[in-house]
């Protein structure tokens, strides 16, 4: 497995497996490896030759009050999972060398944005045109993401088809600790009495999934189930909860078609987010 820094060297190997006609899959993350991550290189080593993944605390996608400085990072511990898991290729740039001096093109998505985690982190949404870059960089036939973050799993495959990429772009299912806690690189903030706390994020989503699957269809009487079950936590602070389509991200009042549940909840300083996606 090889560990590159520059786009050019990534590039002229993309290249020499094209040549071969060999099929390349996908991974983008900030690094900090764990479970989640893994699941998604696992699904793109079962679908394609090659898996490509990219570590990049992207610094573009932090506002000035956020994490990006302690923002964990282990590229070791890193480099070892995707080895274990198959890869072929990390992707590790410097920020200079993703954004040299200059830069000021931007992938503008407007509508998908405009809710959820785009509303409390506004410039969050400059993932897309990182994840721009990385496509035009790796060329890959599928890239992977987690339900995980299922705004910007719809936000990137909205983009994908808006700006004719031939990407198949796979949604892949949220991996939770045993207790219930869905993985997160962020859940190393969290003390012993914040990490039971958090559990409360699973908890109030499962109260929402019990009144879904006992037949429930009104979007408010959902949300209101699960900010009654978070706000039993002292330690909880509703960021978000919400009701929305999927594929547009626009809230609804009856549950029909693809829906999208999600909330964001800090736990202490701790910002954490889960869901659950309904087919109706
Ligand atoms: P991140 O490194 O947090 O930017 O995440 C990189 C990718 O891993 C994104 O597509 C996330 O949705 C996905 N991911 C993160 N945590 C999980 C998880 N617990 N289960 C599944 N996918 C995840």
């Amino acid at each position: 497995m090889k560990v590159e820094g520059t786009v050019k060297s990534v590039k002229d190997q993309v290249k020499e497996w094209k040549k071969e006609g060999l099929s390349i899959g996908f991974v983008p993350t900030m690094g900090y490896l764990h479970e989640g991550h893994k699941s998604l290189m696992d699904a793109a080593r079962k679908g394609n030759d090659k898996v490509v993944v990219s570590i990049f605390v992207n610094p573009m996608q932090f506002g000035p009050t956020e994490d990006l400085a302690s923002y964990p990072r282990d590229l070791e511990a890193d480099a070892k999972l995707c080895e274990a898991a198959g890869a072929s290729l990390i992707f590790h740039p410097e920020p200079e060398e993703m954004y040299k001096d200059g830069f000021c093109s931007f992938v503008d998505m407007n509508g998908l944005t405009n809710a959820l985690c785009g509303l409390s982190r506004p410039v969050h949404f400059r993932v897309c045109t990182v994840v721009n870059k990385l496509f035009n960089i790796v060329q890959p036939d599928k890239a992977y993401f987690g339900e995980k973050d299922a705004q910007q799993l719809a936000v990137i495959k909205r983009m994908v088809t808006d700006l004719n990429m031939d990407i198949e772009i796979v949604g892949c299912p949220i991996i939770r600790e045993a207790d219930g806690l869905a993985k997160s690189s962020r859940n190393t903030y969290l003390n012993a009495e914040e990490r039971q706390a958090a559990l409360v994020l699973n908890r109030s989503l499962k109260a929402g999934k019990a009144l879904v699957d006992a037949g429930e269809t009104r979007a408010c009487v959902i949300k209101s189930a699960i900010t009654a079950e978070i706000e039993k936590e002292p330690l909880a602070k509703i960021d978000y909860v919400d009701v929305v389509d999927f594929d547009t991200i626009t809230p609804v009042e009856k549950l029909e078609g693809s829906i999208l549940v999600a909330i964001a909840v800090y736990i202490g300083k701790t910002r954490l987010i889960d869901n659950f996606i309904v087919e109706k």
